[in-house]
């Protein structure tokens, strides 16, 4: 299996068995986010406590890019400081735009083969963008328009 093959497996199993796939009963944020243009939707609910991201989920509908990216940001962002994850967002945003993956990094270079579909980088990045705003505490429906 080489390295692209790897990759497309990372998108189709977590679309297919969406991680942390679930309303957050002990969440105390959330945040919505849709991608008008692919027909994507994701609502991120977050429990903070302190800095801290101490749970965190996901429901939503949309093509495999989209759920599978906020599929795989749960997983990362569960536990991290609010910090730790703007600084992840970072490393993810540079990996979808620039398509420059990062070997050590599997699951969020998973996704650098989008920099090849500009339209395609705006569902990678909706469950990120939903979740920041539901970190920060921005009560809004977020849109990539
Ligand atoms: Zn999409």
């Amino acid at each position: 299996m080489d390295l692209t093959e790897l990759y497309q497996s990372v998108i189709l199993d977590n679309n297919r068995r969406p991680r942390n796939f679930r309303k957050l009963p002990t969440a105390n944020r959330v945040a919505s986010g849709n991608n008008p243009v692919c027909g994507d939707e994701v609502t991120v609910y977050v429990q903070i406590e302190g800095d801290r991201i101490a749970d965190i989920s996901f429901q939503g509908a949309g093509c495999a890019i989209s759920q599978a990216s906020t599929s795989v940001m749960t997983q990362r962002l569960k536990g991290k400081t609010v910090a730790e994850a703007e600084a992840l967002f970072g490393r993810f945003k540079d990996i979808v735009t620039q398509g420059t993956p990062d070997e050590e990094d599997l699951d969020l270079s998973a996704f650098a083969g989008v920099h090849q579909f500009p339209a395609r980088i705006k569902c990678a990045t909706l469950g990120w963008h939903a979740a920041l705003q539901a970190i920060h505490g921005e009560a809004a429906t977020v849109t990539t328009e």
